[in-house]
């Protein structure tokens, strides 16, 4: 059994150290609020008053903070864990931190012979209370199966997300679509509300359709990404489309400013020349403008 350091005993912290406790590992933890820090020391952690005196003799690190500022003072500001950590000890990133940040930190960990790995994780506080957090690890291959039975007990899923920063791109990624995806679903139901359209009609509609089941699994395998960009629904028809609903909300007032956004991005794309290609070439375009190397040459 290890002595770990856990630091940052949140919605999140909290319940996860509380597993790692009951794995049978030995906890020193730390909080800049005390009854955090009592509540675990009832459950039978130590209670420390710095990161640094959490991090004393520990072979494992974690943290699971609200920002990459707090990461890197506990780590390396004063009283930072930096101060007494061994240089054998794997330091466990769980928070969900700017990407550039983390790199930033694992570099100046690496400089002062320190391990850091970033491991952030999907789902609730629900799923941290029961032990089945997503764990999205990001490191080496050493540092994951180091860390693999350690972070089981927070976790009942872990992706290996392909080295070191990984992790939190792919957490960045994945919110980036679920938060973005929330606001397109409300304005669509309050689309729907204006036009006194049955919400449970639209619904049973939408559920066969990619509105519902969404793209990448749907329309894109068998064009955009096959690099077939002959149309099934032209690029010209998704614009016009998005413009009859955007035309109508605003007679009704309704908002729906993810869908302006996107159909200037169609618009961009039948400027570009491609109104008669199929509606999932707007990938290519984006890819395109974004100086990526386009999939296809299918122009
Ligand atoms: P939280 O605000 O509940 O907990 C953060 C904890 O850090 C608090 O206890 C706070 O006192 C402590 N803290 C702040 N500054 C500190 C410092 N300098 N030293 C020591 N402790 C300090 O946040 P949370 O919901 O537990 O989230 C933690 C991280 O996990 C965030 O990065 C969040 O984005 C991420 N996350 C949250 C969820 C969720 O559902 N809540 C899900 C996935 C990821």
């Amino acid at each position: 059994m290890a002595v770990i350091a856990f630091i940052g005993l949140g919605q999140m912290g909290q319940p996860m150290s509380l597993n790692l406790l009951k794995g049978g590992h030995a906890l020193q933890v730390f909080d800049v609020n005390q009854l955090a820090v009592d509540t675990l020391v009832k459950a039978g952690a130590k209670g420390c008053k710095t990161p640094a005196e959490a991090a004393s003799g520990a072979e494992f690190l974690i943290t699971m903070l609200p920002n990459g500022e707090l990461v890197h003072d506990v780590l390396l500001g004063e009283n930072g864990a930096v101060n007494t950590l061994g240089q054998d000890a794997l330091v466990i990133d769980m928070s969900t931190i700017h990407p550039l940040h983390s790199d930033q930190l694992v570099a100046q960990m690496a400089k002062l012979g320190f391990q850091m790995m970033d491991v952030p994780v999907g789902r609730t506080s629900d799923q941290a209370a029961t032990g089945s957090l997503l764990l999205l690890a990001g490191g080496s291959e050493a540092q994951l199966e180091r860390a693999r039975p350690v972070l089981m007990l927070m976790g009942n899923e872990l992706v290996n997300t392909g080295g070191p920063g990984m992790g939190i791109r792919v957490k960045i990624v994945n919110n980036y679509m679920s938060i973005a995806l929330n606001a397109l679903s409300a304005e669509t139901t309050t689309l729907c509300e204006a036009l006194g359209l049955d919400f449970d009609v639209a619904l049973t509609v939408m559920k066969g359709t990619p509105a519902n089941k969404g793209h990448f699994t749907t329309t894109w395998p068998n064009k955009v990404l096959k690099g077939d960009l002959s149309p099934a629904f032209m690029v010209d028809h998704a614009h016009k489309d998005i413009g009859l609903a955007l035309d109508v909300a605003n007679r009704l007032h309704t908002t729906l400013a993810m869908g302006a956004a996107a159909r200037e991005t169609y618009n961009q794309a039948r400027a570009d020349g491609r109104g008669k290609q199929d509606w999932t070439s707007i990938l290519e375009h984006l890819r395109e403008t974004s100086g990526l190397k386009p999939r296809t040459t299918a122009r």
